[in-house]
């Protein structure tokens, strides 16, 4: 396996690879890889000739106020899982690589409504920074598929759209959210919980599991919904501050008041360092 620092060698790595006949599978992240980020490289690894992951912490999806400083960076356990999962290469620039600070970035690309729902409500801007990144890593490793995972609902969504609205040649592939025993979504932020709070976390999911029975019974107002998994977070949760709990089109991610259709459920709720997010998607 071999990692790459710069731009103009992952270029060169992935022409070498295309013109060995290889069909190319591209997995972003943000390092700090667990076990979701593990299925997303064995899914490219079962499809592809050739899988390339990104390890980038993204300095311009992170508002001034988060977690970009304490985000954590355990680059040689990376590594050793992507090898581990059979990765080809692990592309590592650092941040100087992708936005030179000689060079301020006047390109951005974001995705209007859809990167204002939900998430975006409460983190402005966010969408935009991972749209930007996303399109610069696209054009950068030219992927035939890229894996992302179903854990970032929305993410995964407006990444859909834009590599819709701007053509870019690639399949884009959405694989299953994976979970700890207790339910709680895999997630690199979850190391930020206290032993108290990791205990409570498992709540989100239960909430969402409620939801989605609600619905499967008898298909309750949105309203309904919402209140009973406030209801049970609160209690289950006592840490735990909800962001939102959201009830809405699979597609347009708009608000629903009814929950007919195929229907996605959607939550944050903010401990202490961690702000936590997870989702079902209800047919
Ligand atoms: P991140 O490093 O958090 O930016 O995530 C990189 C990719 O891994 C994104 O496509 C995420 O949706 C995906 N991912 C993160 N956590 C999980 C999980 N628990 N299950 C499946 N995919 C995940």
């Amino acid at each position: 396996m071999e990692t790459i620092k710069t731009i103009k060698a992952m270029r060169e790595s992935v022409a070498a690879a295309r013109r060995a006949g290889k069909k190319i599978g591209f997995v972003p992240t943000m390092g700090a890889l667990h076990e979701g980020h593990a299925s997303l490289v064995d899914a490219a690894r079962a499809s592809c000739g050739w899988v390339a992951v990104s390890i980038f912490v993204n300095p311009i999806q992170f508002a001034p106020t988060e977690d970009l400083a304490s985000y954590p960076h355990p680059l040689e356990k990376d590594l050793e899982l992507c090898r581990a999962r059979g990765a080809d290469v692990v592309f590592v620039p650092d941040v100087n690589e992708m936005y030179p600070p000689d060079r301020p970035r006047l390109t951005d690309v974001s995705i209007r409504e859809l990167g204002d729902a939900l998430c975006g409500r409460s983190r402005p801007g966010h969408f935009t920074g991972v749209c930007t990144v996303v399109a610069k890593l696209l054009n950068i490793v030219g992927p035939d598929k890229l894996f992302l995972g179903a854990k970032d609902y929305q993410q995964a969504t407006i990444l859909r759209r834009m590599i819709l609205d701007l053509d870019y040649p690639v399949d884009a592939v959405v694989c299953p959210t994976v979970r700890e025993s207790d339910g709680l979504a895999m997630s690199s932020r979850n190391a930020y919980l206290s032993a108290g709070e990791r205990g409570q976390a498992p709540a989100l999911h239960g909430s969402l599991l409620l939801a989605a029975e609600m619905i499967r019974k008898s298909r309750p107002p949105a309203e309904q919904v919402v209140a009973a998994m406030k209801e049970f977070i609160t209690a289950r949760a006592p840490a735990g501050k909800i962001d939102y709990i959201q009830i809405c089109d699979s597609e347009s991610l708009r608000d629903v008041p009814e929950t007919r259709g195929l229907v996605l459920v959607a939550l944050a709720v903010r401990f202490d360092k961690a702000r936590l997010i997870d989702n079902i998607v209800v047919e």
